[in-house]
């Protein structure tokens, strides 16, 4: 029943959540305000996202610190190799290190448009932050498979790659399709990778922005999540409670399949992010 689910998932689930740097203050208000109530959830880890350009970096880098200074959570800083050297990307790592950060979720990057510069891979950068220090490393992992992979065993083997250079955790692209998680987990678990698959979770609070991220990104957009948000271009209220029980239905249904950790993409808000927590059981202490 419905209240034996609840019951038995009550202290049983972690989560973590994911910022992005703010680019105004008013944005960094609301960033500010979100981390403050989010963190009465205690979270296992937050992590704050790195852009492609120089600007954002360096807003990347001062979040996390003030998060980490600010209210003692563990606060985790995504790094990518895009447009660093090797040396440069050991010296951010070794400051991360001095500044008490433990943990990061390391990335290639999006490559940007007339970048010629040769990859560096997510792999090679697992490797290189473990010659640095002890870091907890999380890595990217793509159910509906990596845009760019020659296929959907290579990317498969792309992430044993990055388990194998020594990364510890991994959290998925946003989905939608439940049973391609499951059969995706199956298939890593096969290949043996041995660290949680934890799903990244996207409350969809704008539909348009994204069909727009999911033809970037390869995922599917069902045709039932298209049919929830028909209508509700203007109507952003009803957008909220519609992703808040889209989310909602997901998370249930992933923890019955013995999921444990989930990873909110909250797009610096609180609110939904918040409020799915607490029906998972997850609250303040
Ligand atoms: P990789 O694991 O290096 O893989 C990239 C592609 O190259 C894959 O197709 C892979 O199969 C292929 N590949 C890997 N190694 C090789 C090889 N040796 N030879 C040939 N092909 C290879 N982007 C940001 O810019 N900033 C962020 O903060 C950020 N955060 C993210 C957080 C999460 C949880 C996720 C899922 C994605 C995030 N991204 C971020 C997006 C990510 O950078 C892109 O998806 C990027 O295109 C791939 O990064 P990756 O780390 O998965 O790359």
């Amino acid at each position: 029943t419905l209240n034996q689910h609840v019951a038995d998932l009550n202290g049983q689930i972690n989560v973590s959540f994911e910022f992005f740097p703010p680019k105004n203050e008013k944005m960094e208000e609301t960033l500010w305000s979100s981390i403050h109530r989010l963190k009465t959830l205690n979270p296992k880890f937050v992590s704050v996202t790195y852009g492609a350009n120089s600007g954002e970096r360096e807003r990347t880098h001062s979040v996390v610190k003030n998060i980490k200074q600010k209210t003692g959570l563990e606060a985790a800083p995504h790094l990518t190799g895009i447009d660093a050297t090797p040396e440069q990307l050991k010296e951010i790592a070794q400051d991360y290190w001095n500044n008490g950060i433990r943990r990061i979720v390391a990335l290639r990057g999006d490559i940007p448009a007339g970048y010629t510069k040769t990859p560096f891979y997510a792999s090679d950068l697992v490797a290189l932050l473990r010659s640095v220090a002890d870091f907890d490393i999380s890595v990217a992992a793509y159910p509906e498979v990596h845009p760019e992979a020659k296929s959907a065993q290579a990317d498969l083997i792309n992430l044993k790659r990055k388990i194998d250079a020594g990364a510890n955790h991994v959290i998925t692209q946003f989905f939608f399709d439940i049973d391609n998680y499951l059969r995706f987990r199956d298939r890593c678990a096969s290949i043996g990778i041995d660290a949680e698959i934890v799903p990244g979770i996207l409350p969809v609070t704008n539909f348009k922005q994204l069909q727009r991220m999911a033809a970037l990104t390869n995922v599917k957009i069902p045709n039932w999540l298209a049919v929830n948000y028909e209508g509700l271009d203007e109507d952003q209220t009803t957008r909220n409670l519609v992703a808040a029980s889209v989310a909602l239905d997901m998370v249930r249904v992933l923890s019955r399949e013995g999921v444990k950790d989930f990873h909110f993409y909250t797009l610096n808000r609180s609110e939904l992010t918040y409020a799915i927590c607490h029906i998972l059981g997850v609250r303040p202490k």
